[in-house]
């Protein structure tokens, strides 16, 4: 397994093809720190004994030690790993650990792969094996580029006006095919070895030559990655594990990128796209959303009760009573994730599956309640997340006295302890990386809408339909 020093040498080696800003940029450019620093700790952790047995487990194809975020589910065991792994990193990391995209991504082309060959003849399954094997062994990271940018929202890619809109095959060779499509919003692209490329919906007959999935190097000629960065506001004296993170989210571009043969996944077989698409954002990535959306309440919820704590209001009616309504958030999306796991099922790839019904409901519930969890923050902080000054202000001697004074709270919690407390506030509410977390709490894995549709496709309504027939003494 590397190590983080191993992780980020093998990015200063890629070719350059990050932009930020209109600058092309190095992958170590201080802009992008904050979110490697989150990345480097799924290798760090390796070695720490709390996360030893949650974070390295055996591969199943040849039994040797790897990073669980390179593995293929194949017990329910697995997933309750991954899920509590990811609850736990996400601690430390702020609410996004960034590694469980492309971990999600490999399992449903693991089995998406071998459905593939079964209705088509296909050899996608071998391939992907193989590139496996590779990930694995070079312990890789890798982004998943689900999301295309879509066009007009009502039309299928083959009805777009321009049918670059969704990502496309537009020549095949004898040694691979060539592609062309933007994917949008891609955590982490700019940070990874690796970009999986997944379709992001159902497809027609006639969107066979949407219907494509892929992995490439991220430096690879003709990908181009335009990034937007959202850190924490930098920080002269008060360090602090929070002022060091960071989220940094792609567009990626492929500009006629080839992909040779080995590594094309899905090139035409539309009736998968939807499967796939569902597979990679609606069942795996939505079983990790049941481990970091927690994490994030767990968060959200210990920020309330210190909060409190130094304002002298913990024990108010109020304030329990939005812990309660915030503890009942963060263990419901938890208990979905737990259940999903143990009434999973082992497909004949070999690779366990979440269950579908769980994970939605679970990712669902989280997604309805992000807001609602800031909005019980911010009722319980005050303004003055908003409205702190600056810290040059703090180290000002002419102004620091005045601030010191006057942030005080509760007797006998040092003003150091309550600037802290609100800097880390200010974070979470009122910056550009607050705020795309938020965002990404609703939308990331798929707008609600989207877990709504699985519920509806998957859930078996009629036979709760029949319940009340036989209660109601109905016989048709
Ligand atoms: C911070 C962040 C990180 C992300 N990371 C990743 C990532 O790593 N990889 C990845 O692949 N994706 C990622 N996503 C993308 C995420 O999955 C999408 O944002 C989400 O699927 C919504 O797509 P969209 O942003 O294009 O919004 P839109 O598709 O424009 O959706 C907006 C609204 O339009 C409606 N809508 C859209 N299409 C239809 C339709 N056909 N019929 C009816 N209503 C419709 C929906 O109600 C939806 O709520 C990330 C998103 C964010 C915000």
């Amino acid at each position: 397994m590397r190590t983080s020093e191993e992780y980020l040498a093998a990015l200063r080696r890629m070719k350059k093809n990050v932009y930020i800003d209109g600058k092309l940029v190095e992958r170590d450019d201080p802009l992008l720190r904050p979110s490697l620093n989150i990345l480097s700790k799924s290798f760090d952790l390796v070695e720490d004994p709390r996360f030893k047995d949650l974070l390295v487990t055996r591969s199943h194809l040849d039994g040797r030690p790897i990073n669980r975020f390179t593995h293929i589910n194949q017990s329910a065991e697995d997933l309750l790993k991954k899920q509590e792994l990811i609850r736990k990193a996400c601690h430390l990391t702020g609410g996004c650990i960034q590694r469980c995209m492309g971990c999600d991504a490999i399992n449903a082309l693991s089995v998406i792969t071998y459905e593939t060959d079964k209705a088509h003849g296909t050899d996608y399954h071998r391939r992907f094996t193989e590139y496996l094997k590779y990930f694995q062994k070079e312990d890789l990271t890798a982004a998943m580029a689900q999301t295309d940018v879509k066009g007009d929202r009502s039309l299928r890619p083959h009805q777009q006006k321009d049918p670059d809109l969704y990502v496309r095959v537009v020549e095949r060779r004898s040694d691979g095919i060539v592609v062309r499509g933007a994917k949008n919003h891609i955590t982490m692209a700019a940070n990874a070895d690796e970009i999986i490329c997944v379709p992001t919906r159902a497809m027609g007959e006639e969107d066979g030559d949407w219907a494509v999935a892929f992995s490439l190097p991220a430096d690879t000629e003709g990908v181009k990655l335009i990034t937007h960065v959202a850190n924490a506001r930098p920080r002269e004296y008060l360090k602090a594990p929070m002022g060091e993170l960071g989220a940094a989210d792609s567009f990626v571009i492929f500009d006629d990128v080839f992909v040779p043969e080995e590594r094309v996944f899905m090139c035409g077989e539309w009736e998968f796209a939807g499967l796939l698409a569902h597979a990679s954002g609606g069942l795996f990535h939505r079983h990790s959303y049941c481990g970091c959306k927690p994490a994030l309440t767990d968060l959200v919820m210990g920020s309330v009760a210190l909060t409190a704590d130094y304002q002298g209001i913990a024990n108010k009616p109020h304030v329990r009573s939005r812990l309660a309504e915030l503890a009942c958030v963060a263990e419901l999306v938890y208990a979905a994730g737990i259940a999903a796991a143990v009434t999973g099922e082992k497909h004949p790839s070999g690779t366990f599956l979440p269950n579908m019904i769980y994970v939605n409901m679970g990712r669902r519930h989280a997604g309805l309640n992000v807001y609602k969890e800031l909005e019980i923050l911010t009722e319980i902080a005050g303004g003055l997340p908003a409205t702190l000054p600056f810290e040059g202000d703090f180290l000002n001697p002419e102004t620091g006295k005045y601030l010191e004074k006057y942030i005080m709270r509760r007797a006998g919690v040092p003003a150091e302890n309550i600037h802290r407390c609100f800097r880390m506030l200010s974070d979470m509410l009122a910056s550009s990386l607050g705020g795309v977390m938020a965002i990404a709490g609703v939308h990331g894995g798929g707008s609600p809408i989207m877990e709504e549709i699985l519920i509806l496709l998957t859930y078996d309504f009629d036979s709760k339909k029949e319940l009340v027939k036989y209660l109601a003494g109905i016989k048709d």
